[in-house]
């Protein structure tokens, strides 16, 4: 009998579980009957190449990799501008907006995420207050900048920094709100966070106010904004915004799955085991027809082994492929084919207005949280030798493990091999390699690319106290 696959959401986890699906269908004999439903209009958009659209490097348009059309020539019942209003595992049903009932053998929830919106700003009906979280926020931020003189971000996040950059970029007097000490301070720790802050405000002049204090009113003339209040009382300050982004706090968006009983995590996130099946909320076992995954999900992280959320394009893909992995073993009985997800390092990689910054695994705050005693090198050196027009400088910065000196986290910014050196840093970690074993490392060398001796060893021999040799 055939089997039908009914997908919640699609964006790129959505999008990726039924991308997985349809290129491996042929593994099922009886055919698989596959549904995808989702919000917007779109098909399937890149969402992380939207900064760059607003940056004016291209049209938003291009974004968009893939029309229905493409999924609905591959027989997929691709339904867009609908909504699921209810979940029933018991009668393994899902409901729409419009009433109609969909039967499941298989669901997937990739309901993604939403970010946190201060009470002010939900509140206000006016025009150029924005969120920052699909193309169709890209569109009406795009139209705002028109005519714009002054532009406010609540959020020191990369979302957030993009945009401000892009209005920058466009030529808006730029003010960015976070909170203290520094900026992504998820991924960097204070020390490297304050190296993207000079950088942005003395190559793109935005302004930080990173305080603990939150917008308390929005004001607007003619239906439009036209400035926002943070903070209140005597410390309240008015700063002129003719367009606010909110790109704080991403929220994932579990109210589906926890009607239906569904267990969510002290992240916020759907709980799943490794194999991405959700679990009902009191009950010890996971149910094997349903699955969560994207930025609705928590994870395992994979050095303090706590869950938390990792909302990155980068994590979904690999979970989207370990669902349909489950599906297909599921479907044929054939345990060859299950698979899981390891537990997350979450490597990032950004572009920030000509500054590349990257990271893997923890920071000393998430350590220190946990409790983990690290040690750590920083760094700056040229990325090749420095007799080669355009050498660039990169800061390293190399978290180890006090006691076992194994690598548990990495940072970096610079303005080239940010990405190669992220994902490198990462197989390190997952090698368990220690700081004695990494200094020892042969490294290749040409000096219109490398040095003779990178960064990456000064940065691990200071974590031990040894004198890199220049
Ligand atoms: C501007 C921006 C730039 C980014 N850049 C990067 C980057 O460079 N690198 C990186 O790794 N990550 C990046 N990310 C993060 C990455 O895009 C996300 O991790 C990823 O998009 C999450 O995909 P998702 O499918 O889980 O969630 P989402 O993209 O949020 O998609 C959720 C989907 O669920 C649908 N949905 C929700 N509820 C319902 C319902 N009840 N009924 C029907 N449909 C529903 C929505 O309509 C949507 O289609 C960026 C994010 C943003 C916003």
């Amino acid at each position: 009998m055939v089997k039908k696959v009914v997908i919640i959401g699609g964006g790129i986890a959505g999008i990726y579980v039924l991308r997985n699906l349809l290129a491996r269908r042929d593994a099922v004999a009886e055919g698989l009957d596959l549904t995808l439903i989702k919000r917007e209009r779109s098909g399937w958009v890149s969402t992380c190449g939207l900064p760059f659209a607003l940056r004016g490097w291209y049209e938003i348009k291009r974004t968009e990799i893939n029309e229905p059309k493409f999924f609905l020539d591959q027989g997929v019942d691709f339904r867009t501008e609908t909504e699921v209003t209810r979940v029933s595992l018991d009668d393994k049903s899902i409901t729409l907006v419009t009433g109609e009932e969909l039967k499941y053998d298989y669901l997937v929830i990739a309901t993604g995420r939403s970010p946190s919106v201060p009470d002010a700003v939900a509140e206000t009906e006016l025009d150029g207050v924005y969120t920052f979280n699909n193309e169709i926020d890209a569109e009406k931020i795009e139209a705002a900048m028109e005519g714009a003189k002054n532009a406010f971000v609540r959020g020191r996040g990369i979302i957030g920094l993009q945009a401000a950059v892009a209005f920058a970029t466009r030529g808006l007097k730029t003010t960015v709100l976070g909170g203290p000490p520094s900026l992504l301070p998820s991924s960097l720790d204070p020390d490297m966070g304050d190296m993207v802050k000079k950088w942005l405000e003395e190559q793109h002049g935005i302004r930080f106010i990173l305080e603990r204090t939150e917008i308390t009113a929005v004001k607007g003339e003619g239906g439009r904004v036209k400035s926002v209040v943070i903070g209140e009382g005597a410390s309240a300050k008015e700063l002129p915004a003719d367009v606010v982004v909110i790109a704080r706090g991403m929220k994932p968006n579990t109210k589906l799955a926890a009607d239906a009983g569904i267990e969510t995590g002290e992240s916020g996130g759907i709980v799943t085991d490794s194999a991405m099946h959700v679990k009902m909320k009191g009950v010890r076992s996971y149910l094997h027809d349903v699955f969560s995954l994207g930025d609705c999900t928590e994870v395992i992280d994979a050095i303090t082994h706590r869950p938390r959320l990792s909302q990155l394009a980068s994590t979904v893909v690999v979970q989207a492929k370990v669902v349909a992995d489950n599906i297909l073993s599921d479907i044929n009985a054939q345990p060859s084919l299950y698979s899981i997800c390891e537990p997350c390092l979450s490597p990032t990689v950004a572009e920030i207005g000509g500054l590349l910054v990257g990271s893997v695994g923890v920071t000393s705050e998430m350590a220190a949280r946990v409790g983990i005693k690290t040690m750590s090198g920083v760094a700056t050196k040229l990325v090749k030798a420095r007799y080669f027009p355009g050498a660039k400088p990169l800061t390293l910065k190399l978290l180890f493990e006090a006691y076992t000196h194994k690598l548990i986290g990495a940072q970096m910014v610079g303005e080239s091999t940010v990405a190669e050196r992220v994902n490198e840093l990462e197989l390190a970690i997952r090698a368990g390699m220690t700081a004695e074993e990494m200094r020892n490392t042969e490294r290749c060398y040409d000096p219109s690319l490398s040095l003779l001796i990178d960064v990456t060893i000064d940065a691990t021999e200071k974590a031990i106290g040894i004198t890199p040799v220049y």
